[in-house]
């Protein structure tokens, strides 16, 4: 790419699709097909994450039946949100660990934290799952969410070490190696825990896609205004 590409300053922003919640011409709902899932979805997002062009958490809830997002900063109990009773020893919240944790969870594994190491019966616990709560916003607003909602704290912690990189590359600066999107951290969980091998690249699909149009996008020559 040339550097002498000079972007006109952005116009304000059209409404986004309410269902993808992207903007028109980023709209990917052609993209998203409903996938059955054992599990549920949850996604907690900060009402500070704006990322409307490259956020992920509605693509992914778009593509599991039943997802839930739930934008704010605090709620009252897992019950509460999905509005009826659940038991939190049977949900999972993905919460990025410590360097030293990631270390502990063999690559491209999950594993379940105890308070101090993986819980020894790990599989066990994360095949009994009926759900799993997903934190989305940048590392910052997740620890706010992750400290205002003490229930998170009776959810089982889930820590994963991906084998693969973010597709965002350096389009977005992600604060460790390891971190990845809502969606492709989902992606990993939901394509491990329902035995679907399938499933993780079905998922990523549109995400590609969109990385693939807003790059087209930012490509495209700025408009040349004539001078009066
Ligand atoms: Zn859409």
């Amino acid at each position: 790419m040339s550097d002498d590409l000079i972007l006109p300053p952005p116009p304000p922003p059209p409404e986004p699709c309410p269902i993808c919640g992207k903007p028109p011409d980023l709209c990917l709902c052609a993209d998203l097909t409903l996938e059955r899932t054992r599990l549920q979805l949850l996604i907690l997002q900060h009402p500070q994450e704006q990322d409307v062009e490259l956020g992920t958490a509605r693509l992914l809830s778009g593509q599991i039946e039943g997802a839930l997002v739930k934008v704010g900063l605090s709620w009252p109990s897992l019950s509460k949100l999905l509005g009826r009773q659940a038991d939190p020893k049977r949900w999972g919240v993905l919460f990025m660990g410590s360097k030293e944790e990631v270390a502990k969870v063999p690559r491209g594994g999950i594993a379940v934290m105890g308070r101090k190491d993986i819980l020894p019966d790990s599989d066990l616990v994360l095949a009994d799952l009926e759900g799993i709560v997903l934190i989305d916003g940048t590392w910052s607003q997740a620890k706010t969410l992750w400290w205002r909602n003490a229930w998170l704290l009776k959810l089982r912690r889930i820590v994963i070490h991906p084998d693969f990189r973010s597709a965002y590359g350096t389009i977005r600066k992600e604060p460790r190696r390891e971190s990845v999107s809502t969606l492709e951290a989902g992606a990993f969980v939901f394509g491990k825990l329902e035995g679907d091998p399938g499933l993780q690249e079905r998922l990523l699909e549109p995400f590609e896609e969109l990385l693939k149009r807003w790059r087209n996008r930012r490509r495209r020559p700025a408009k040349v205004v004539p001078e009066s």
